[in-house]
């Protein structure tokens, strides 16, 4: 597929940006019915163009073909595929929190570059996720409608996992340097990322971790750190953390 430049990018930021999940090909496209709900919000019409997205980097321009109460066409002009910017992998783990924080970190990790965002429960979680194919598939679209309001063309896996040991037995082999973000630390976080390709990142709850899942973690790799000797409400770690991994 042919790779576009970041020039080519800004050309089409001049239109509204819409998700569609089944892979780039050339023939006539449907919008999924949200979709289609949000272009007759922006009230698009036959022959009016957009960009369309499938959230993994490609990328094509298409001419609505039909839009009516029940269905929204389109035709793709040539798919085109756009490199990620950042050259560092990053995969963010997460204890769920109270209320909306959690639609909130996933907007933000969108906006921020997060490569994933893996939630999971600790012994101290305020918050247990109860159904959560149908939390995740609200995350899902919570980080597309982030994507499309960032206008770029990626969206991070969400994932949840139950338990810590969860984590730590799925950490793929390749996570590259692996910390955990932690209060009762005094070695500050600044300036000991070495590895350029990938990072793995522990954030804990209201409740923060026990002394055991610290050790937990410890013994599996991961490097205390601290973000300053102030104990920062989670949701303050979360984004700390967040842009120091993204441009520390
Ligand atoms: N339960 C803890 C307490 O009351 O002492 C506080 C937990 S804090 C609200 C939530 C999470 O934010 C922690 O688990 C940790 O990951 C992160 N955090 C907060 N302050 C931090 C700091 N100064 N350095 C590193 N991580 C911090």
């Amino acid at each position: 597929m042919e790779r576009i430049s970041s020039s080519l990018l800004s050309e089409f930021r001049r239109f509204d940006w819409f998700y569609i999940d089944n892979k780039a090909n050339n023939d006539i496209l449907r919008l999924s019915p949200r979709e289609a709900r949000h272009a007759r919000v922006l009230r698009k019409k036959k022959g009016d163009k957009i960009v369309i997205t499938d959230g993994v980097g490609n990328l094509c321009l298409a001419k609505v073909l039909r839009c009516d109460r029940d269905e929204i066409l389109l035709t793709p002009d040539r798919w085109q595929h756009f490199e990620d910017e950042y050259e560092r992998t990053i995969d963010l783990y997460v204890v769920p929190l109270k209320g909306n924080k959690n639609r909130f970190i996933v907007q933000k990790a969108t906006e921020l570059g997060m490569n994933s965002i893996i939630f999971f429960h600790s012994r101290r979680s305020v918050v247990k996720v109860k159904d959560p194919l149908k939390r995740l598939q609200s995350f899902k679209w919570i980080a597309i409608d982030a994507m499309k309001q960032s206008k770029y063309p990626y969206v991070p896996k969400i994932k949840l996992y139950d338990r810590i040991e969860d984590v730590i037995m799925n950490i793929p082999e390749d996570g590259g340097q692996k910390f955990l973000f932690w209060e009762g630390e005094t070695r500050v976080f600044k300036g000991i990322v070495r590895d350029k390709s990938h990072v793995s990142a522990v954030v804990g709850g209201e409740g923060g971790f026990e002394s055991s899942e610290v050790n937990r973690f410890v013994k599996a790799g991961f490097t205390t750190v601290s973000l300053g000797a102030r104990i920062l409400r989670a949701e303050t770690a979360v984004i700390t953390a967040m842009i120091l991994l993204r441009y520390g």
